[in-house]
């Protein structure tokens, strides 16, 4: 597939450095996830972003793990980290990096700036070096150990390495301008002291680097060029460029950009952990999780996902981005893609009184009409059928041109039926229909093109296929689900109806054989994929991807006032 001519601020700035030869021509930027937590779609755009950029430019992008922080980080995260990036970015070829694999060298180089007299073992505690950060309007005040000996840093330093001291006692701070404008630089924090095992190093550190002190550092030892972020750390940029210019190393540029924000979804990790651990959703990868995870399981392609991130492209403001845009990917791309199927999502039976009883037949059906190459396949057909309940009232409203007692529909690649009879039970629920079919009308035939309004999808009551399907819609139920009532948070935007599951529903035969993961239209229903963890061959598990229109689109017409 051809790369969609892309152009935004950060390319500009890539072909403006190229033309400069600034990094020799080359082009080398990376994508830095903490490992706290599974990856969601706004970092999808970050993943798109820096490995777009780097395939484009015949250039390289590593995956590199920013775990510095040892109290949230785990391998399981990690895991599906790499996992999720390669789903979308491809094989990574062994770029893998740990962040945590430099704290030697960037400890060597904190040294170096105690000993240039830049950096300064501090003994104020975090509230205490909070307070005297000074306002925006006001400097800070200058902590008391900030002038020790360059000698007593150096023994300090080593001592806080060795496990000397408790955390929370010491740390080691930049020694830049504690009356500068920009607070990042008012002796930022480098190490803090942190007794805690890490999932890779073990026991082998007690002091732990800050982001800002480390993130360069990172970019450096791989020779990024470009180091793209989000917009938040625009103001820590100046301290970026100092720490690298204090040590007189290799210096990549720093790039800021809008975040993805989506509407009806939060990509909080820490709202996202939270909605697992208090069991809201089953898991990272429920699918309605704005996870990769969960967008996976739910059936959305890798490649929707990422026409989604070009087509929304950056810019250096905030916004937010309707959920629907989303949407609007995966039907685009299933549309295209997804074979059709016929599948009853809530069954009623409908006898044929006229078809002789025993008899089957094979009807052909077209497996995709927006793609001719995907072929056709038969579907059987029999005296006895299922059809959507929905399709059929006893006592029709008005416009309502499906089933109803003496009218006719005409069933999808089938004939023209009518239904003659209403079969209760005891109660007065509707157990069957008993329907006529007219032979003359099988679709395809001459006389075929007598006219009735309506096309419904059926499915062969002796040849149907029992499944679970599970009907997923959006987790939160306002455009902001943060916009919470007071005394409320975002729990209480969450969507009561947002899993419904059909435990009775019947599919076309061919759909008994589906893999995990394969993918369907089942018509007039929506776009649904056999769920990857529960769905076997012979007994399907079905998920619904996404509905064949934006029906949220109306709720929220006819919500309007006036
Ligand atoms: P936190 O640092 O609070 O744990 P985070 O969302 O910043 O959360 P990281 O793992 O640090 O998570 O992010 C990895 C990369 O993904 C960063 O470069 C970050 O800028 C980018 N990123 C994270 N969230 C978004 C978003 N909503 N839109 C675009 N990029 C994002
Ligand atoms: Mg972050």
């Amino acid at each position: 597939m051809p790369t969609p001519e892309r152009n935004d601020f950060i390319r500009d700035i890539i072909a403006s450095d190229l033309q400069t030869s600034k990094f020799e021509g080359r082009v080398h930027t990376r994508f830095p996830p903490e490992p706290n937590g599974y990856l969601h779609i706004g970092h999808a755009k970050s993943i798109q972003l820096n490995f777009g950029i780097a395939r484009d430019h015949n250039g390289l992008c590593n995956l590199r793990f920013d775990d510095t922080n040892p109290e949230k980080e785990e391998q399981e995260y990690v895991d599906s980290i790499v996992r999720d990036v390669e789903w979308l970015a491809g094989d990574l070829k062994g770029r893998i990096y740990f962040a945590s694999d430099y704290f030697r060298q960037m400890y060597d180089w904190a040294v170096t700036l105690v000993r240039e007299g830049k950096a300064y073992v501090c003994d104020l505690n975090a509230d205490e070096i909070r307070r005297t950060r000074g306002t925006l309007t006001e400097p800070g005040k200058e902590s008391p150990y900030r002038n020790r000996s360059i000698d007593e840093n150096l023994d300090l330093l080593d001592r806080m390495r060795r496990g000397e001291f408790p955390d929370g006692s010491k740390t080691l701070r930049a020694k830049i301008d504690m009356a500068s404008p920009n607070i990042n630089l008012r002796d930022p924090i480098m190490y803090r002291i942190v007794h805690e095992a890490h999932h890779r190093q073990g026991d082998a550190w007690c002091i732990y680097p800050t982001y800002d002190w480390a993130h360069g550092l990172e970019d450096s030892i791989e020779r990024i060029t470009h180091s793209i972020c989000t917009l938040e750390f625009e103001n820590h940029r100046p301290l970026y460029d100092w720490f690298l210019d204090a040590l007189g190393i290799y210096h990549p540029q720093q790039i800021e950009f809008a975040r993805l924000n989506l509407s009806y979804t939060v990509l909080s990790k820490r709202k996202l952990l939270q909605l697992v651990q208090e069991r809201h959703v089953s898991g990272w990868d429920d699918p309605r999780m704005p996870t990769v995870a969960g967008y996976r399981r739910r059936g959305y392609t890798a490649e929707s996902i990422r026409v989604f991130c070009d087509r929304i492209g950056v810019s250096k403001k905030d916004s937010i981005i309707d959920v629907a845009t989303l949407e609007w990917s995966i039907r685009e791309d299933l549309n295209a893609h997804a074979r059709r199927a016929m599948a009853v999502l809530r069954p009623l039976k409908v006898v044929l009184t006229n078809y002789p009883e025993g008899q089957t037949e094979e009807l052909p059906a077209v497996n995709n009409p927006e793609d001719e190459s995907a072929g056709s396949r038969v579907i059987p057909f029999g005296r006895e059928l299922y059809i959507e309940q929905d399709d059929f009232r006893e006592v029709p409203p008005p416009k309502y041109y499906r089933l109803s007692p003496g009218t006719e529909v005409r069933l999808r690649y089938g004939y023209i039926i009518k239904c003659e009879k209403v079969i209760k039970d005891a109660s007065g629920a509707i157990t069957e229909l008993h329907c006529t079919y007219d032979p003359e009308t099988r679709s395809g035939s001459p006389a075929a093109n007598r006219k009735v309004k309506s096309t419904i999808h059926w499915v062969s009551a002796k040849h149907a296929v029992n499944a679970e399907v599970r009907l997923y819609d959006r987790l939160f139920m306002k455009e902001d689900p943060n916009d919470a009532e007071e005394g409320k948070d975002f729990l209480s935007n969450l969507n009561p109806n947002s899993l419904e599951v059909l435990r009775y529903c019947k599919l076309e035969p061919m759909l008994g054989s589906a893999a995990p993961g394969d993918r369907f239209q089942f018509e007039r229903m929506g776009y649904f994929c056999a769920d990857s963890a529960d769905s076997k061959p012979g007994a399907p598990v079905f998920n619904r991807i996404v509905t064949l229109k934006d029906t949220w689109a109306k709720i929220e017409q006819k919500g309007k006032p006036g």
